[in-house]
């Protein structure tokens, strides 16, 4: 007897009237028309279960501290690390934590139940470092949060921030990270990409790092960050999150630098909603867009992720937790409209990030963990288009959340008949 049935649903693939049979917390069925005894039945009415949202790279030690202990007026990257740099010495664990355990709420409610977040590393107290180790516990039982050693202050720029990241790992933070084009020079840039691979070959980590998160053409650290993982046997496991100024890079260059990275297995990790909102901040018209080259990575066989990076911090005045949303803001910035371009730019969200991180547990298959979300939408363009409710949230077959479903009622003269699309 399986525990779930989910029958009647469309999956990503574009199978219709699949049914889903749940048992022990993991996928025991699924076949199309599939009928069997449950304890519970959900009736999917052909409605779309896709895997859970992810979010391949956010910063959860800053989220929901919009306007402490001001607003950023320029809007730049820069001046949002000096902004966070002011509010540091006020933060306390308990706040951090608050936050922290307030945005899992939302991103659970949309049906996020994986997010990479990076911790910076840089105050020596480490007290982001111990409160969100504190949250990964708590949150353990409904949300896999992956921890980022950031040194947001530069590895070697910032003194202390070698050891206080190693102390970072040593508590149990799980991934390395680095910020290579913050350093003082492009040559200590690219020395602080060496120390920080070896640091995760040595003690076999992945690597996240935010790389040539700028508008500078002759930023290349991501090509430093694909030498030192094929050096180093790295494949497979290192991420380069923006590679904004990929955008600006020479196309000869780009031409050469592509290979090397599918070469390296070096994922690229763009944050639509940022990057279209932090880059191009110094140029007049025509302003550039600053996100990376996604079609052409993907074209290249480099694996592309989507992330939300921030939610009402120093650096962003919005967001809301929606994966849907991010992946709606980068399918218009990249120009990926044609209808592969669309059901990339969901997988971005969904399945691109979950290899990224390693996730094996999650997918659409016999013996994978039952983590399901059942969302208002026929399929991922319609999703994309509608970013509608997530009807229900699964995690190992047990509902986490639901919403119901969005049915506006139009009171409209002369127009007795309901509209006949389906309407957010
Ligand atoms: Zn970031």
């Amino acid at each position: 007897m399986l525990d779930l049935l989910i029958s009647g649903c469309t999956l990503p693939d574009g199978r219709t009237d699949m049914g889903i049979g749940i048992h022990n917390g993991h996928i025991a069925q699924i076949a199309p028309g599939l009928r069997a005894p449950a304890h519970e039945t959900c009736q999917a009415d052909g409605q779309l279960v896709c895997t859970p949202f992810i979010d391949a790279h956010f910063h959860m030690d800053s989220t929901l501290s919009y306007g402490l202990p001001r607003v950023n007026q320029s809007g730049t990257l820069l001046e949002g690390i000096a902004l966070w740099g002011e509010l540091k010495p006020q933060l306390t664990q308990d706040a951090i934590v608050a936050r922290a355990l307030a945005y899992c709420d939302w991103a659970v409610a949309r049906g996020v139940l994986a997010i990479r977040t990076h911790v910076d590393v840089c105050d020596p107290r480490l007290l982001a470092v111990e409160a969100l180790l504190h949250v990964r516990e708590q949150v353990r039982p409904y949300l896999d949060l992956q921890l980022v050693a950031f040194p947001q202050d530069g590895l070697l720029r910032s003194a202390g921030a070698h050891d206080n990241l190693v102390r970072a790992l040593d508590m149990g933070v799980d991934v390395v990270g680095g910020i290579p084009h913050f350093e003082r020079t492009m040559a200590e840039g690219a020395e602080s990409v060496r120390i920080l691979c070896e640091l995760a070959a040595a003690r076999g980590l992945r690597v996240d790092m935010h790389c040539d998160e700028s508008d500078d053409p002759m930023s290349r650290h991501i090509e430093t960050l694909a030498a030192q993982t094929h050096r180093l046997g790295l494949q497979g496991r290192v991420a380069a999150s923006h590679a904004t100024s990929m955008h600006s890079m020479d196309n000869y260059y780009v031409s050469k630098l592509l290979p090397l990275l599918a070469e390296a297995g070096v994922a690229v990790i763009a944050n639509p909603l940022i990057n279209i909102t932090l880059q191009g901040r110094h140029d007049t018209y025509p302003k550039r867009r600053g996100m990376t080259r996604v079609p052409e990575l993907l074209a290249a066989g480099v694996p592309v992720a989507f992330g939300q990076d921030c939610v009402m911090d120093p650096w962003y005045a919005l967001g809301s937790a929606d994966m849907l949303d991010v992946a709606h803001m980068g399918l218009h910035v990249a120009q990926m409209t044609s209808r592969d371009g669309m059901q990339a730019c969901f997988d971005a969200v969904t399945r691109a990030p979950a290899a990224i991180l390693g996730l094996d547990h999650l997918g659409l298959a016999l013996g994978q963990r039952a983590d399901l979300v059942l969302l208002q939408a026929r399929d991922p363009i319609e999703a994309l288009r509608l970013r509608p409710a997530r009807l229900a949230v699964w995690r190992a077959g047990r509902l986490l959340a639901s919403t119901p479903a969005s049915r506006p009622n139009l009171h409209l003269p002369g127009r007795p008949a309901a509209p006949s699309f389906q309407a957010p």
